[in-house]
């Protein structure tokens, strides 16, 4: 844990579905700081690439197309919020052709330096909670709290299931599960960054736990070190 003179950052890294989205949120919430959710700005490029037909698995097309991108990032209810070349891509960000495309993008290490760059900005919105797959060990690898969410494969695709069916009205479990797996499989084996527990994580397994447990469990432990003189 860094010293108290530095800013308060929480870094919470994780899989898909281990309920890290939420808890961060909630914890971001109760300690009345903002709430970054990196992931979404994978997203944002994502969203950008399918809607001009840029193939993902072409990092030239790709980067020349970031390179020609304009980012404008504002706090709104202590939310990290961003535009894209004046949009707000919000709604399409858990659309099906960007949950399936984004992993891809993430692999390409120049869109991971401008992303990593972007995020660390953001500590200049003061004090904060970052959820992703690398903040702990590359965005922020000396954030003073470091949390890494886990859940069994089969409890992260139950819940991702149950958001699809209350987001879409549909959804089916196995495809969510194998969807959520090849997700993971090119997260953790990319060259670049890629998922891992960074060096003094502590580990939270929340396949048993409510979000509530999480959260308080992660919120104690933060105010307890911001009532230490
Ligand atoms: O967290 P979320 O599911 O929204 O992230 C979407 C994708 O963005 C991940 O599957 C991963 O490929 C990428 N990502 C990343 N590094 C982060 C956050 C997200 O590579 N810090």
């Amino acid at each position: 844990m860094s010293n108290k003179t530095t800013k308060l950052i929480v870094a919470i890294d994780g899989p898909s579905a281990s309920g890290k989205s939420t808890v961060s949120r909630e914890v971001a919430q109760v300690l009345k700081i903002v709430y970054v959710d990196s992931g979404a700005l994978y997203r944002g490029m994502t969203w950008k690439a399918v809607r001009e037909g840029v193939d993902v698995k072409d990092p030239e097309a790709v980067i020349a197309m970031m390179n020609d991108t304009n980012w404008e990032f504002f706090i709104e209810d202590l939310v990290l919020r961003f535009t894209i070349d004046g949009e707000d891509p919000t709604d399409h960000l858990r659309s099906e052709p960007v949950r399936e495309r984004v992993a891809d993008i993430a692999v390409i290490p120049e869109v991971r330096v401008f992303m990593v760059e972007r995020l660390r900005e953001t500590a200049e919105f003061g004090e904060l909670v970052m959820e992703g797959r690398d903040i702990g060990s590359v965005v922020f690898p000396d954030a003073t709290f470091k949390y890494y969410l886990d859940a069994d494969p089969e409890e992260r695709a139950r819940r991702r299931h149950k958001e699809l069916v209350a987001a879409e009205g549909k959804g089916d479990v196995k495809q969510v599960l194998s969807s959520l797996q090849r997700r993971d499989t090119i997260d953790s084996t990319r060259k670049t960054a890629p998922l891992q527990i960074s060096l003094g994580a502590k580990v939270i397994n929340t396949t048993k736990m409510t979000i509530e447990e999480v959260v308080s469990r992660i919120a104690e432990e933060v105010n307890a070190y911001r009532a230490r003189p």
